[in-house]
């Protein structure tokens, strides 16, 4: 059996990727600290798939930790999920985002050329297009980065393709996600984010259950058909699914291959909050604000390139992400801790 090792793997992404591998037969090894997961979701995976994935609680800056992971099992590839995501506290602590996103990114880097594993599928996100001159994105747009979290994707997208370009055994995969949503059907796992969330899917459902009072939607002032943001709202298991597929695709001539993981389809804030409502059958009020800082008026993917490589494309609608999104929050309104 193939054996994984998911970095952050108890995290939103990574617990939905992990029940995806174990449904297919690999075994999952997951190393988090926990830093903004509960382990609460091995149970809930557990219950899903009926085996527990093995999880070892650390940081993937510990060297020793990551030596004795490698050392247990035979890691066949990496899927490097453990990072920092929030934009607004990278600006505030940079240190913090360098530290866990770069050094961790080289911390497992070393740790796996220690141990001759050389396969790694990595999380990257659209935020490295920066503000694009158009729509949709191709993978050969110019990138760029407005904040420390950005950057330290940049800087470790660049880490990957010189060490791919000085040695033709690294193979990496570089997933671009643009706006991962949703939930596994079972309601059984989902997104449940420390505080008040930064993102505008898991703010409108916890208004829906009650525990905001109003989505607070920012700016409608932007060129786009209503005036409000437009993005390419990703279901987390059509996630899962690219990456099982990058996993699938790696190649002796590999080097290092980016790939944007969207819908190719854009909806504004508006359009979201329109068909949660719709979904639920809840009224989510909401009043128009002050556009965020640093925000976009658009993005949306172009993912022809994903689907003639590595041959993945979306499969899940925007009423399933809502179907999904609201059955995750209504039975767990206080995510994993109820
Ligand atoms: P998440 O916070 O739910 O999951 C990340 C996991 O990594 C958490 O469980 C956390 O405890 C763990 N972690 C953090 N630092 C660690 C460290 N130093 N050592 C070990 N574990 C550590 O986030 P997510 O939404 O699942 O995102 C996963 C990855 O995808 C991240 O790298 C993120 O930057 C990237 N990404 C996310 C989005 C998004 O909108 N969710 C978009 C693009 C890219
Ligand atoms: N948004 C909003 N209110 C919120 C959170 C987000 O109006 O409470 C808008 C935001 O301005 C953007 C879109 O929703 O147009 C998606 O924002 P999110 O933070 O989810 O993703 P990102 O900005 O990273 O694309």
């Amino acid at each position: 059996m193939k054996k994984v090792l998911v970095t952050g793997g108890a995290g939103y992404i990574g617990s939905h990727t992990v029940v995806t591998l174990m449904e297919r037969g690999y075994h999952a090894i997951i190393v988090d600290n926990l830093d903004n997961s509960n382990a609460e979701v091995l149970n809930r995976i557990n219950s899903i798939v009926g085996t527990k994935p093995d999880f070892i609680e650390g940081d993937v800056r510990d060297a020793d930790v990551l030596d004795r992971v490698f050392s247990s099992y035979e890691i066949d590839g990496v899927i490097h999920f453990a990072g920092l995501k929030a934009v607004g506290e990278s600006v505030e602590k940079p240190m913090r985002y360098y530290s866990n996103n770069v050094e961790g990114s080289i911390s497992l880097l070393k740790a796996m050329d220690r141990h001759d594993c050389r396969k790694l599928v990595f999380s990257s996100s659209s935020t490295v297009y920066g503000d694009p001159v158009r729509v949709p994105i191709t993978e050969d747009f110019p990138l760029s980065a407005t904040n420390p979290y950005g950057q330290s994707k940049l800087m470790i997208e660049t880490i990957l393709r010189d060490l791919a370009n000085a040695n033709s055994q690294w193979q990496f995969t570089l997933l671009r996600y643009f706006n991962p949503v949703g939930a596994h059907a079972s309601g059984l796992i989902g997104e449940d984010p420390n505080g008040i969330p930064n993102n505008l899917m898991p703010y409108i459902a916890q208004v829906a259950v009650g525990r905001l009072n109003k989505l607070n939607v920012f700016g409608d002032d932007y060129p786009t058909e209503d005036g409000t943001g437009v993005r390419d709202y990703i279901h987390v298991m059509d996630l899962a699914d690219a990456h099982m597929q990058a996993l699938l695709h790696f190649k002796p001539d590999h080097g290092c291959r980016a790939y944007n993981i969207g819908t190719g389809n854009g909806y504004s804030v508006l359009q979201m909050l329109q068909a949660f409502e719709k979904a639920s059958g809840k009224d989510v009020p909401y009043s128009i604000e002050a556009r965020r800082s640093g925000d976009i008026a658009e993005s949306y993917a172009n993912c022809e390139l994903s689907k003639q490589e590595i041959d993945w494309v979306a499969r899940r609608d925007l009423d399933q992400i809502m179907k999904d999104q609201w059955n995750w929050q209504s039975n767990n309104p206080n995510g994993y801790k109820d």
